[in-house]
């Protein structure tokens, strides 16, 4: 595996070259940079994997640079910060940065920092681009069902119901076993058939991938998912 790229950004040349030691010895590779102004032309050239970024710098200061990042990138960014109040600044400002870690700090404890917030990045990225793949997907923090990039809007008990079809693609869910799903999570779910809901469903998916038909009716048995 090709060694992950961390640009460390720190005007204090003892505190860069420690910090460069101990990331070099636990495998990684590192650039080092002094001059706020240097930075986003360097990121734009060139593929870091983490930036760690002091706040107080010569030029352009941290919280301006990761802004600028920000516009253009989504790497990962730890900042680095002398002062306890510019922590709330970190945090306030929304300036877009994974995490920070207060100086004086232990090296040990930057590169502990920097191997979670890698981790947590890739499987970010992962949960990412898997859904950009998908054509349809549920977004389990708005709980809106995106169909081609289109956030729609479902009811609980068509939401409950597609939820049940992407937990099997290409399985066939009997009437009864989707009725079975609604029952337990939907309140009044007997009201209406469901056929009437997944011919709702239908058409709100249709509206965003008309070439398709994502629910298919398999005569006899029920329901499935084609993806
Ligand atoms: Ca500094």
């Amino acid at each position: 595996m090709k060694p992950e790229h961390i640009l460390i950004v720190e005007d204090e040349e003892d505190v860069a070259s420690i910090l460069s030691e101990y990331l070099i010895n636990e495998g990684f590779i590192t650039s080092c940079l002094a001059d706020g102004n240097e930075v986003v032309p360097f990121v734009k050239q060139t593929q870091v994997s983490l930036i760690l970024l002091d706040i107080l710098l010569p030029g352009m200061n941290g919280i301006e640079i990761c802004k600028v990042i920000r516009v253009f990138s989504n790497v990962p960014v730890i900042m680095l910060t002398a002062r306890v109040d510019e922590i709330d600044r970190i945090i306030g400002l929304e300036i877009g940065a994974d995490d920070y870690v207060c100086k004086p700090f232990s090296p040990r404890e930057v590169v502990a920092r920097v191997k979670a917030v890698l981790r947590r990045y890739r499987t970010r990225a992962v949960t990412d681009e898997e859904q950009a793949r998908q054509k349809i997907y549920l977004n389990k923090s708005t709980l809106k069902l995106v169909v081609n990039d289109n956030p729609i809007h479902l009811t609980p008990t068509e939401n409950a119901i597609i939820e049940l079809m992407l937990s099997k693609p290409g399985h066939v869910f009997s009437r009864s076993k989707i009725t079975q799903k609604l029952q337990k999570c939907v309140a009044n779910s007997q009201t209406r058939t469901i056929d009437f809901h997944i011919k709702n469903l239908r058409r709100k998916i249709w509206e965003h991938l008309p070439e398709e038909q994502i629910i298919q009716s398999i005569y006899g048995e029920g329901y499935k998912l084609a993806l």
